[in-house]
């Protein structure tokens, strides 16, 4: 039984409910994991909030010599994350393993909390006054995050929030939470004060539960759109700070000048990479002029070299997460077929290195697809790739500006002008040139824009800071003999 992390230790709270969590690549019930009543998560807060008050006391260099213990077990023990990832998730070692050196990168991005918490001093705005801004953790925070990156997702806010010098309640998905209780184990091992960082299991009821919780002043969630867009406005409705980042249909334009060899790759290891699992998946290819004619045949010669099967066999794509997920996926290659779509590879009936019992489905290309079809429209998120033939840069473009999502694009060209216009013309939050999947390091900030992500902030990066603080400006003046004198009129400088 996966148990909840609280107060430095494992606890099983009140509540009887519990779910299953599989073992993807053989389709068996390999733990259960216990679901957080709304008392169960009061308690966990009360927690926090107790955690809270303490450690934002505690000095930036007490705080970032945790973050520092914790990389160097994070770094020494990162096979053993991944492992648990690829255990619970289905994704390939080198994905899983791929995944947790991302999230590493936030934790070192964390590590110069010093630095990135340092706000501005102005001498003299007015004779003898100061002004200077400083920046305080907010208290307690909740982290929501999906089962795709169990490991890297909570990576993205957790280290900030802490260092920050906030207290985090971690809701993990739970289809697969055991990346989030190692990460809470070894925070705590790193020297993290009990209570600081605590992890609660669950479903709707634990996400609603901190959703209205008094007690909890920012929430970030990472998840599905219809679900980010619900935790946004229950959340902000609750006066609380809110950054809900939102699923994706993530459009690659190929112009007719590019290598076509690098765009075939990159549409293959972008768009089957994870079993398609990934917000930044690609999943429609949008061939320009002729393109669609000679790339076609070289995405799906590339597609009959990918071995699908159990991610600790050395296999390139794994296994879809649950069963109910991988039905959910074949269903939408049956509406391609359908529609009149041309199904130039069916993933469907897999060549499989795994257990017959995996929840498997193996890649499909599609290729003529048409904005009306619900393999184009729906955010289908598994290894279904559509290739959408148009006759121009501006059909291209005004096709990847008509979708309802703007997480992530690419473009690839040899023509720095055709890539110079797209980065400036595309309504989307993180673009490649070139460059399939272009997730921003740690230093920048990740996130989408339009159904992508409710809320103004984007994940780490500068914005994290931010999002984890709150501002506060100083005008002081130190008296000395100029003071002094009635003066009703609003300040201004003098
Ligand atoms: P999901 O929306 O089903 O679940 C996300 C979280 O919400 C989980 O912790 C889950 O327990 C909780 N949840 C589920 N149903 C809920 C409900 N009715 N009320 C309240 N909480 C609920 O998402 P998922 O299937 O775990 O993850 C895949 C989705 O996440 C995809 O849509 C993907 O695009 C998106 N995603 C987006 C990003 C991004 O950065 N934009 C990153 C990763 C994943």
């Amino acid at each position: 039984m996966i148990q909840h992390f609280v107060g430095g230790k494992a606890w099983s709270g009140a509540s009887a409910r519990t779910g299953d969590v599989f073992d993807p690549a053989t389709g068996k019930v390999a733990d259960s994991v216990l679901f957080a009543s709304t008392a169960d998560v009061d308690t966990v807060v009360s927690s926090a909030a107790q955690a809270a008050k303490s450690w934002k006391e505690v000095s930036l260099a007490k705080r970032s010599a945790v973050l520092f213990a914790f990389r160097e077990i994070m770094n020494a023990r990162s096979a053993e994350l991944a492992a648990v990832v690829t255990a619970q998730h289905g994704k390939v070692l080198s994905d899983a393993a791929g995944e947790v050196q991302r999230g590493l990168e936030v934790v070192e991005y964390a590590c110069g909390i010093p630095t990135l918490i340092r706000a501005g001093f102005s001498e003299n705005v007015s004779t003898g006054v100061d002004s200077y801004a400083i920046r305080q953790p907010l208290g307690v925070v909740a982290v929501i995050s999906p089962f795709n990156f169990p490991a890297m997702v909570p990576l993205w806010f957790v280290p900030i929030a802490i260092a920050a010098g906030n207290a985090v309640v971690l809701k993990p998905s739970e289809k697969d939470p055991g990346a989030a209780v190692l990460l809470a184990e070894w925070f705590a091992e790193a020297g993290l004060p009990e209570g600081v960082l605590n992890v609660v299991h669950g479903d709707k009821e634990a996400v609603d539960a901190l959703l209205d919780h008094p007690q909890v002043k920012a929430v970030s969630f990472v998840g599905s759109t219809p679900i980010a867009r619900y935790v946004y406005e229950r959340g902000t409705a609750n006066g609380k700070r809110v950054q809900a980042l939102g699923g994706a249909k993530n459009h690659m334009v190929v112009l007719p000048d590019a290598d076509l060899d690098l765009a075939a790759d990159a549409a293959v290891n972008a768009g089957f990479g994870s079993a398609g699992e990934r917000c930044m998946a690609i999943s429609v290819v949008v061939a320009v002029g002729s393109v669609g004619d000679a790339l076609v045949p070289l995405i799906a010669s590339r597609i009959a070299k990918i071995k699908t099967g159990d991610g600790r066999r050395g296999c390139d794509m794994g296994p879809l997460v649950t069963g109910v997920h991988r039905d959910k996926v074949a269903s939408y290659v049956q509406a391609g077929v359908d529609a009149g779509a041309t199904a130039v590879v069916d993933g469907r009936d897999p060549d499989v290195d795994g257990e017959p019992g995996g929840f498997w489905l193996g890649p499909t290309l599609f290729d003529h697809v048409t904005p009306d079809m619900s393999v184009y429209t729906d955010e289908i998120f598994g290894p279904v790739l559509s290739v959408v033939r148009v006759s121009s840069y501006d059909e291209g473009l005004e096709l990847v500006n008509n979708s309802p999502y703007g997480n992530g694009t690419a473009i690839f060209t040899n023509d720095g002008g055709a890539a110079r216009r797209f980065q400036h013309e595309v309504e989307v939050g993180m673009v490649g040139v070139n460059v399939p999947i272009p997730v921003p390091m740690a230093y920048y900030s990740f996130g989408g824009w339009k159904a992508s992500l409710f809320g103004d902030t984007h994940a780490h990066g500068l914005e994290g800071v931010h999002f984890f603080t709150r501002g506060k400006v100083v005008t002081s003046r130190w008296l000395d003999p100029s003071h002094g004198g009635l003066n009703l009129g609003f300040p201004t400088q003098s």
